[in-house]
């Protein structure tokens, strides 16, 4: 079988592709793949950029392994099958007036992927996924099922694992009380949003923005969280009706995109003219919904991406040199820059590890060659301090990514008394790992 990942930039042909249905199961896998000599991965939904579970041995997905495991209210936490999809999560929390607490822009990935690569949203007071993980469930190269949580070594690491201690089956994360978000979206200038960039996204609960090149205005999209009740008392406006989703979301942002970056893909020089037009008609509007509609967005125009954190102190310097790079490349960038935050996590590996930070993505369109646009960003980045995100491309090697990652020689340590014959190696983690 041949397995390529979201953006189609990675592909892999694994020897075997097993989907099993119950954690005997995939001991069984890992025990039979030992047996075999092969070595293993487990997939989710594939929406990682790099190679990460890229593998020529048995690639595992857990897709049968979703749902709920346990609720526990009155700690907050609830215990989910590893494999579950996030789109799947509203409607297994619904019933307990449960969500999570932050998420990231779409809902494809599966949780324990989403962990496994530090996968964040906005809002400088949350953590990414793997702040909110209470515990895990690991089975290990030689088979055995571990259970840890706060205190063990292998839950410290076995957050953002990348994929190279084991396979996780379940995940408990902390949850919060169902809640509303009210989203005010709408261009501004982009200068002063940039040099109030830190400021801004501590007065605010969510705060993003995208900024076409070429042009001197940003699309702000700020969320305010509401209780229950506090919504039904605040008179809020309502959701975006139907109609206007279809319009705003499927046909501007998704149809109408798609055709512009095949345009722009076909005939560079339309870039500038179409930026201006994007950035001009994208929706300004304010609504308000359950918390998990608003955050995410459907996104079917393929793009590969880079995307890296630095501390949010130092975003109003690194934003303006990013943004005069990408504009004085003379490169046609039909793809907008992302930036939003997050609170600091004590996760080793978490690219907002011990500090707050900003995370600057630079996507392009999947036909279109990243690596010019990259190389003029990424020195930028790296010189701020940036950690990449492991889902995300990047060109770093293990010796830049120790400089940024303090503990990853005790990851490193840790992963090879784990996994000592290496199962659960890949090219990627051997790059990481200097192996
Ligand atoms: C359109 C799009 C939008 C995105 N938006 C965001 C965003 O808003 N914020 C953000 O931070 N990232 C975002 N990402 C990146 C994405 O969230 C991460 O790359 C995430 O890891 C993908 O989850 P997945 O289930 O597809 O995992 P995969 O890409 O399939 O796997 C990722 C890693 O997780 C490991 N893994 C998966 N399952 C298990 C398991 N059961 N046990 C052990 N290891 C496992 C794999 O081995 C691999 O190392 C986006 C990606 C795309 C394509």
């Amino acid at each position: 079988m041949r397995w390529h990942n979201w953006s189609g930039g990675q592909t892999a042909q694994p020897t075997r592709f097993v989907r099993p249905s119950t954690e005997a199961e995939v001991v069984e896998v890992v025990r039979r793949a030992a047996e075999d000599g092969l070595r293993v991965k487990a997939v989710g939904a594939g929406h990682s950029f790099t190679p990460v579970a890229v593998t020529d041995g048995v690639l595992v997905n857990l897709d049968n392994l979703s749902g709920l495991v346990a609720v526990d209210t009155a700690a907050m936490e609830v215990t989910f099958l590893a494999g579950t999809r996030l789109r799947d999560v509203p409607a297994l929390l619904r019933p307990h007036g449960l969500a999570l607490a932050n998420q990231g822009d779409v809902d494809p990935q599966s949780l324990a992927g989403a962990v496994s690569t530090g996968t964040h949203g906005t809002g400088v007071g949350l953590t990414g996924f793997a702040g909110m993980v209470r515990g895990l469930r690991t089975v290990t190269a030689d088979g055995t099922v571990h259970d840890v949580g706060p205190g063990d070594a292998l839950f410290d690491v076995g957050r953002v694992s990348l994929g190279a201690l084991g396979v996780t089956t379940r995940i408990t994360m902390s949850v919060v009380d169902s809640f509303v978000l009210s989203a005010v979206e709408k261009a501004e200038p982009l200068a002063p949003l940039v040099g109030e960039f830190p400021a801004r996204a501590a007065a605010v609960d969510h705060l993003e923005y995208y900024w076409f090149p070429g042009t001197d205005r940003a699309h702000v999209k700020t969320n305010t969280r509401f209780s229950l009740q506090d919504a039904a008392a605040a008179q809020l406006p309502g959701p975006v009706p139907r109609w206007r989703s279809v319009v705003d979301d499927e046909l501007v942002s998704n149809a109408a995109f798609g055709a512009m970056c095949t345009l722009m893909h076909l005939v560079p020089r339309t870039t500038g003219a179409m930026n201006r037009l994007a950035a001009a008609t994208l929706a300004q509007r304010e609504y308000s919904d359950v918390a998990h509609d608003v955050f995410v967005s459907a996104r079917r125009v393929r793009f590969n991406e880079m995307e890296y954190a630095v501390p949010l102190a130092d975003a109003p310097e690194v934003l303006t040199e990013v943004h005069r790079r990408i504009d004085s490349s003379g490169l046609p960038v039909g793809f907008p820059i992302e930036v939003r935050c997050t609170a600091a996590d004590d996760v080793p590996l978490s690219t907002a590890k011990g500090r707050e930070s900003c995370y600057v993505a630079v996507h392009r369109y999947h036909r279109d060659d990243y690596r010019e646009l990259f190389a003029v960003v990424e020195p930028v980045l790296t010189a701020a301090g940036g950690r990449p995100h492991w889902g995300k491309l990047h060109t770093l090697d293990h010796d830049a990514l120790a400089a940024v990652h303090p503990d990853l020689g005790e990851v490193a340590d840790l992963r090879s008394r784990v996994d000592p014959d290496g199962m659960f190696r890949n090219p990627m983690v051997d790059r990481i790992f200097g192996l």
